[in-house]
């Protein structure tokens, strides 16, 4: 093994990767310790938008999501900016902020497909999360970061090997951080073959059904379900009904060739725990429970990490 780190991050997910290059950037040598490699994450399921940034003006979330959108805005792969509709089925429901987004317009009645009320265009990042992942492992790994499959057994464990640890390991955190408000909740994947959309599309509210559908050139992401359930495969009926309700918006996507169906499970919890646990003269941040909004936060949690390790 290499010479200690300064800082020991468990998870190479969205956040582990987030947390590790911005730890990275503030002059830290950091290894990546991760029970699978990021291209195994659930952090790939992600479809993934980033904004509008509906959280209230001064909450942790708020400030979190506008970082992301920050570093989001230089290019990078995986990264696309597009326009796109968010709908609502009841007329006059337009959330407070929402046009203060980029390219905020309200939709002309003809750009409302049947059955909504109400919607409005923006202009957002949307994330080719596989893509991303990837730049962001080579981006860490040009820094001189180390990424080693290999899990933790304990956090005690991970602090003997380091005295700074960064605990990012999601759903995993349930048994690793003994914190049983972390939960499973079940979302699937679709991916077809891009029929040359120009704009995104997203009903809101999203839970427990909607329609959504991300376009990222040569392939589709469309969604999606939020719910209960363990089942690690989505049932034939699952994908018919995520493709039935896309196609009712955009005709185009009828007949697109099915590249990927998968589930993947967002690591629920009531509130993001972001907090540093010190012992003697170790630590332990905890960085997890980030729910649906695991790429939407990445950025301002990693930010938040940094300064609770150098407090
Ligand atoms: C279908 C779907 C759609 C989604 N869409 C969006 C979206 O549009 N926008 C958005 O912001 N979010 C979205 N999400 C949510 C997003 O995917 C999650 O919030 C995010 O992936 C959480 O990232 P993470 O790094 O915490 O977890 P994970 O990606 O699960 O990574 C956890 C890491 O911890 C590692 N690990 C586990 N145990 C150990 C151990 N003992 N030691 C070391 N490492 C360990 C794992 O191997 C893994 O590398 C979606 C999720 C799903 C399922």
């Amino acid at each position: 093994m290499t010479a200690a780190p300064d800082a020991l991050v468990l998870g190479s997910g969205i956040i582990g990767l987030t947390t590790a290059l911005a730890l990275q950037e503030a002059g830290s040598r950091v290894r990546i310790r991760t029970a699978a490699p990021p291209e195994e994450t659930t952090s790939t399921k992600a479809a993934a938008m980033v904004g509008p940034n509906l959280d209230p003006p001064g909450s942790p979330g708020h400030r979190w999501q506008q970082e992301t959108l920050r570093r989001l805005r230089a290019a990078a792969p995986g990264v696309r900016v597009l326009d796109g509709r968010l709908v609502a089925r009841p007329a006059g429901a337009i959330p407070p902020g929402a046009d203060q987004t980029e390219g905020f317009r309200l939709c002309e009645p003809a750009e409302l497909p049947e059955g909504y009320g109400t919607g409005f265009w923006v202009t957002l990042p949307i994330v080719d999360t596989p893509k991303y992942l990837q730049h962001l492992r080579s981006e860490f790994e040009a820094g001189g970061g180390t990424l080693e499959v290999r899990p933790a057994a304990s956090l005690a464990e991970a602090s003997e090997e380091c005295p700074a640890v960064v605990n990012c390991t999601g759903l995993a955190a349930r048994e690793l951080a003994a914190d049983e408000r972390v939960e499973p909740v079940r979302g699937i994947k679709v991916v077809v073959a891009d029929p040359g959309l120009e704009s995104f599309f997203l009903e809101a509210p999203i839970n427990p059904e909607w329609a959504t559908y991300l376009p990222h050139g040569d392939h589709v992401v469309l969604g999606g379900v939020q719910t209960g359930g363990a089942d690690p495969e989505p049932s034939d009926a699952e994908v018919a009904a995520i493709l039935e309700r896309c196609v009712r918006v955009e005709p185009r996507l009828a007949g697109a060739e099915l590249l990927e169906a998968s589930v993947g499970f967002r690591p629920g919890r009531d509130e993001v725990r972001l907090e540093a646990d010190r012992d003697g003269g170790s630590v332990v941040v905890h960085n997890y429970g980030h729910g649906g909004s695991g790429v939407m936060y990445s950025w301002g949690c990693a930010a938040d990490v940094v300064a609770l390790l150098s407090s």
